[in-house]
């Protein structure tokens, strides 16, 4: 069974109507290949509307709420993400996980959610700079994922994506090497068939952190590397197509 092949672009904090608008009318749409696009909440429901009739183009919030519903002030459910036409949640990012004090716990809950929900959650492991240098990569990332798969259960992870971004590599410019991001993404497989067998065949494991156009096509080679998660390089649409025309 052959994985899907994904290429999203998450925006974080940058983005309008008029910027939507133009990506949508821009991007290329590539054989085999998903491609994601990730803008603001607010975007989102306009973003579902615009790409509802092309192939191959969906839609994915940046966050969630781990609630259901109830007096959660500023939190968006999932249930209403499925409702404006999203189709999956990045989670656990390593900005929500440093900045808004995301919790191993909390990201659970939180794919649990979306997984209830019928949405595709995109799951963000990785090691700081400091745990790498270490050695201790794969046992950051094995630590973040078997988190998960005790909450929701192997049995129903066919369904999650990750996305392996060391957080030293987020928005500095500096990628891993494709042997790096092999290593890694090849460990990650070897975990999820550990719990389930055949599990890591079938995830898809996007690689994080200063993807370009540059070094798109030497980590899609990588056997492991089943797509990317794009910062900075989504917002620049030629450059966000060449990267979607290299996992092609
Ligand atoms: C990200 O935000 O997930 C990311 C990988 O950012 P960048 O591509 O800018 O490093």
């Amino acid at each position: 069974m052959s994985r899907r092949k994904i290429v999203a672009g998450n925006w974080k904090l940058n983005g309008s109507k008029d910027f939507l608008q133009n990506i949508v009318e821009t991007l290329v749409s590539v054989n085999d290949v998903d491609v994601v696009i990730a803008p603001p909440f607010p975007y989102l429901e306009k973003a579902s509307a615009l790409v509802a009739d092309l192939n191959g183009l969906s839609v994915s919030a940046q966050n969630v709420s781990s609630y259901s519903d109830g007096a959660f002030t500023g939190e968006v459910s999932v249930a209403m993400l499925k409702d404006i036409g999203a189709d999956s949640v990045i989670v656990g990012h390593s900005e929500r996980r440093e900045l808004f004090g995301e919790t191993d716990a909390i990201v659970a809950e939180k794919i649990s959610q979306v997984l209830k929900f019928g949405l595709t959650p995109i799951l963000c492991v990785g090691e700081t700079l400091e745990q790498r240098e270490q050695g201790s990569t794969i046992e950051v990332c094995s630590t973040q994922i078997k988190s998960v798969l005790d909450v929701v259960g192997a049995e129903n992870f066919d369904n999650v994506v990750i996305a392996y971004e060391p957080v030293w590599a987020i928005g500095t410019g500096k990628s891993a090497s494709s042997a790096e991001a092999q290593e890694v993404h090849a460990s990650i497989r070897k975990l999820l068939s550990e719990s389930l067998e055949g599990l890591g065949k079938k995830v898809s494991i996007l690689y994080g952190g200063s993807v370009k156009a540059a070094n798109a096509k030497e980590l899609f080679e990588q056997e492991d590397i089943d797509g990317a998660l794009v910062g900075g390089a989504s917002l620049k649409v030629e450059e966000f197509n060449e990267i979607i025309k290299a996992a092609g």
